[in-house]
């Protein structure tokens, strides 16, 4: 079965002390240990040198990951800028935004620009979402995702209940499965909104990424549907050839 995880972080080595010291080789052996094809890899937005780390290691490592762009939305046109050298120049498939740390709301109007440009190079726009955070709810993924219909918004640790009814709106919205709170949570939106648009993400480096496995792997849906939400939406959305089914 192909698996795709959708939500791994790294960070370059000197950062290490300051956040989450896993080389890279640690995470290939754990993708290894549980049969983690690919990855999207991302870092930390507010690190300089970030996205340039990922671009080596995909380069590197073309079989194991893609790469995911970081950009802190507080940097204005300097980051708009940014984020298109890293679809144009650096070939990233996908761009992160943790709103959270840069204390900045999903649902502002100076998030445009930088959806004009994932626009224009047709990429996935991802978001670490909380519920309980009025700067980046479902709902205000879902205002974004209502003024951009043509761009995929992937809603990091998205499966859950408060998701569902922003998932039944808008077509153009994925959820991700990273830290969702209980199974049964995923369940109840792969009810609600079918497998198609639920991807799975372990948010993880270590042995997290049993339990996000696992999280799927216990759901009561047909075969089929986990093989869609462990890899193959992943691969239609980010683009990856998947060979052997
Ligand atoms: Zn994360």
């Amino acid at each position: 079965m192909f698996i795709f995880d959708a939500h791994l972080h790294c960070i370059p080595p000197q950062y290490h002390h300051v956040f989450m010291p896993f080389s890279v080789i640690t995470l290939i052996k754990n993708m290894d240990k549980y049969n983690v094809n690919m990855a999207l890899l991302m870092t930390m937005p507010h690190f300089s040198g970030v996205n340039d780390y990922v671009a080596e290691l995909v380069k590197k490592y073309p079989d194991r990951f893609l790469g995911c762009a970081m950009v802190n939305p507080r940097t204005d046109e300097e980051g708009v800028m940014e984020l298109e050298r890293c679809f144009k120049e650096l070939n990233l498939k996908a761009v992160k935004m943790l709103t959270t740390l840069a204390d900045f709301p999903i649902n502002s109007e100076a998030m445009h620009p930088f959806m004009e440009v994932t626009r224009k190079y047709k990429k996935p726009f991802a978001f670490h979402v909380d519920p309980w955070d009025p700067r980046c709810n479902p709902f205000t993924a879902g205002e974004l995702a209502d003024s951009f219909p043509d761009v995929t918004i992937i809603m990091c640790h998205g499966a859950r209940l408060e998701s569902i009814s922003v998932a039944k709106k808008h077509d153009n919205v994925i959820l991700e499965t990273a830290e969702s709170p209980q199974s049964h949570e995923i369940e109840k939106c792969v009810k609600a909104i079918g497998p198609e648009r639920i991807i799975y993400g372990s948010d993880g480096f270590g042995e997290f990424i049993e339990i996000a496995l696992a999280k799927i792997n216990v759901l009561k849906i047909p075969e089929e549907e986990k093989k869609l939400i462990l890899g193959l939406n992943s691969a239609r959305i980010f683009g990856v050839e998947v060979r052997e089914e």
